[in-house]
């Protein structure tokens, strides 16, 4: 097997194995590491449907992290899907008007950042062994809602590991919120910060590229690594479930080996989709990647345009980016995002893996807000299709697929369906179509009632609980229940300039 190591997208030049490059989080240079290139699967797909998730699992990560040893890797693979998953499917997918709901919300925390913050721990101690790492890994995690509570629960007690997370205090889902702040684990600290998502986001990475800060902790003994989603080790796990997706519509015959399939994914931070993009790579006949955006639409302004503008906002009716973008609260808060890292990973391809290309880019959304591809670059994108779904139609997509099947989806899982029917309202392509459904309805229990009936609106969290549960005949998740009478254990909320100051707090600096 290839040996695959790891570098920045502004530095092709210094390499890391995939386990330091777990470790790091972050490049040094403020770049997101990537594989030198996107293996390819080396077993066929015939082999494949006779594996569980836990089996492509190993497949399909053994080729990005080539230097965990087999034991190793099953190891992290064995303890992340196991029965903290309320399914043995994993990511079981479900039929409904025409699209497979691949649900990847089984896990603890009901959203499917679980997929990948399960098995990161793993990694990631896995990592420090092999590399005999000194030093405490302190994991630093910004959280637009659903990615603290699931590296909370990942990382909570995990010896030689600590975890601060950053959230916007008033910018969460009220059952968001409860299920951080009631986070219990002698390692863990959570913090509400009076600003949006971005502004968590710009701070933590403003303390991994902080070198001072970094050699101050290296001498008290410990070291920033991050759960966010630019952690390949996030990246790598997410690429497994669409295999298994693509796998387990094979194995049902709901496709032939000669159909190919299409991909609609809830974006925010852009880590999920590029993970369906990297699974492209591997081999899955997957032809369009198709980007949903909520309101919050700088994707889709940049996948319409190849202008990336954080704070012009293009105007649809001129075609110009001549108004001002606000940040907008929605019901889907793990998609409102005007900076999506993850998308500097396809940037960096799409300018032909040229690292020079990439930072100049970089710089330009740094210093000027926006940056625009070159023609090339655009033209690579071509198998990205986008949309966005406003408040109105996410809510209406909700309340007519409960109505016509009785199937009932999150927020964001909504935005992905709605954007999913204009494409193909738009294009008439009917290829088989698997939407990343990415957090029980239990999570957003409050809009997605609302959605059914107005009625609800004015009603409770835990009363729209019990009523979704009669409505969808689905269980209450552990999580929830969990939650209900939970104890609030942590209440810190600070201003985005004293984040340094509570992380040094924290660990007792
Ligand atoms: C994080 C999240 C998203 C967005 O995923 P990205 O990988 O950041 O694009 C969508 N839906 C839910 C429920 C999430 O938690």
């Amino acid at each position: 097997m290839k040996n695959i190591l790891y570098h920045s997208t502004r530095n092709n030049n210094d390499k890391l194995k995939a386990s330091e490059a777990v470790l790091k989080g972050l490049a040094d240079d403020g770049g997101l590491f990537v594989p030198e290139e996107l293996p390819k699967l080396d077993i066929s797909f015939d082999e494949l449907k006779k594996l569980d998730y836990k089996g492509v699992a190993y497949e399909v990560m053994k080729l990005f992290l080539t230097d965990y040893t087999e034991e190793e890797l099953k190891f992290c693979i064995e303890h992340a899907y196991d029965s903290k998953f309320d399914t043995e499917e994993i990511a079981p997918l479900v039929y409904a008007d025409g699209a497979y709901y691949l649900e990847l919300f089984h896990g603890k925390t009901i959203a499917f950042k679980d997929m990948a913050l399960s098995i990161l721990p793993y990694l990631m101690t896995t990592a420090a062994r092999k590399n005999d790492l000194k030093e405490e890994i302190v994991i630093l995690t910004a959280t637009s809602g659903d990615t603290g509570k699931a590296a909370l629960a990942g990382f909570a007690d995990v010896p030689g590991t600590r975890i601060a997370v950053f959230y916007p205090k008033n910018g969460v889902s009220p059952v968001q919120e409860k299920q951080m702040v009631t986070q219990k684990g002698s390692n863990v600290k959570v913090i509400g910060i009076t600003g949006n998502f971005d502004d968590a986001q710009t701070g933590v990475k403003k303390m991994f590229n902080d070198a001072a800060l970094k050699a101050e902790l290296k001498e008290k003994g410990f070291v920033f690594s991050s759960a966010n989603s630019i952690n390949i080790g996030r990246l790598v796990p997410q690429v497994v479930y669409y295999v298994y997706a693509y796998v387990t519509l094979l194995k049902n015959g709901k496709v032939t080996p000669e159909d190919s399939i299409n991909v609609t994914v809830p974006t925010g931070n852009f880590g999920n989709i590029l993970a369906a993009y990297y699974a492209k790579n591997l081999g899955v006949p997957i032809a369009k990647l198709i980007c949903a955006s909520n309101t919050n639409r700088v994707l889709y302004d940049f996948f319409t345009t190849g202008t990336y503008d954080k704070t012009k906002e293009l105007n649809l009716s001129d075609g110009k980016f001549d108004a001002e973008r606000k940040f907008t609260l929605t019901g889907s808060p793990s998609m409102d995002i005007l900076i999506s890292s993850n998308l500097e990973r396809l940037i960096y391809l799409s300018c032909g893996s040229d690292d020079k290309k990439d930072s100049s880019l970089m710089k330009d959304l740094n210093e000027k807000g926006s940056y625009t591809l070159d023609d090339n670059a655009k033209s690579f994108l071509k198998d990205f299709e986008c949309g966005f779904a406003d408040e109105i139609k996410t809510e209406d997509k909700i309340k007519k697929l409960y109505k016509d099947t009785g199937y009932i989806i999150d927020t964001h899982t909504a935005v992905a369906a709605a954007v999913y029917d204009d494409y193909k309202a738009r294009t008439n392509d009917d290829t088989v179509t698997v939407i990343a459904s990415t957090a029980s309805p239990y999570k957003f229990a409050k809009t997605v009632m609302g959605a059914i009936d107005d009625a609800n609106k004015s009603k409770d969290d835990f009363a729209l609980i019990d009523e979704l549960n009669r409505l969808s005949g689905v269980d209450i998740p552990q999580a929830i229940e969990d939650i209900r009478s939970a104890a609030v254990l942590h209440d810190t909320v600070c201003d985005k300039e004293d984040m340094v100051s509570e992380v040094k707090k924290f660990l007792n600096i």
